[in-house]
């Protein structure tokens, strides 16, 4: 079994709505299961600032499916939901993003882990806090030790 943990993210319809339906999603994967969820945040965008605020959470996975066919996964789960890729930061339905997958580090094409961002987006520290406080970031030290990097960013735990 490895550990991976997902950042959910959407703010267009109903976006705590599709994040709760999202973990159901991420529930119903094959060779995964999800081991904890955390709570709902909102948070103000980050980059284009003119669109709805974001409803985000972070799932812990115990899954047997590699990095990348558990991408890929996402990525159906993502389609499903009816994402359609446009602007980066833009406004989504649904954003899953792989964070961390064991201690791996990868440098593909179209995976990056651990996720280059995650250490400094309060939307993804804080839910990864809740759930894994002691989780260390490959490369970076623990989740605990960046949350004060971000304590200027806005979101609401809900
Ligand atoms: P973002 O999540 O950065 O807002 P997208 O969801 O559109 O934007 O993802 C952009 C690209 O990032 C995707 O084509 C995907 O292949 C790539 N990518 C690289 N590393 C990861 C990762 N760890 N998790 C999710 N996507 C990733
Ligand atoms: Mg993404």
């Amino acid at each position: 079994m490895n550990t991976a943990f997902v950042a959910l993210g959407a703010n267009l319809g109903d976006p705590a709505a599709t994040v709760r339906a999202a973990f159901a999603a991420l529930s119903n994967l094959s060779e995964s299961r999800i081991v904890h969820s955390s709570s709902l945040y909102r948070t103000a965008p980050v980059g284009i600032t003119e669109q709805p605020a974001f409803i985000n959470a972070v799932a812990q996975l115990e899954t047997t499916l590699a990095p990348e066919a558990l991408l890929d996964a996402l990525f159906d789960i993502e389609l499903r939901f009816g994402r359609i890729r446009a602007d980066k930061n833009g406004p989504r339905t649904l954003d899953l993003d792989l964070l961390l997958y064991d201690d791996q580090f990868l440098e593909l094409p179209r995976l990056t882990l651990p996720h280059p961002r995650l250490h400094l987006r309060a939307f993804v520290l804080c839910p990864l806090a809740e759930i894994a406080p002691h989780l260390s970031i490959p490369g970076r030290g623990t989740v605990a030790a960046w949350l004060p990097a971000v304590a200027n960013q806005d979101f609401v735990k809900l």
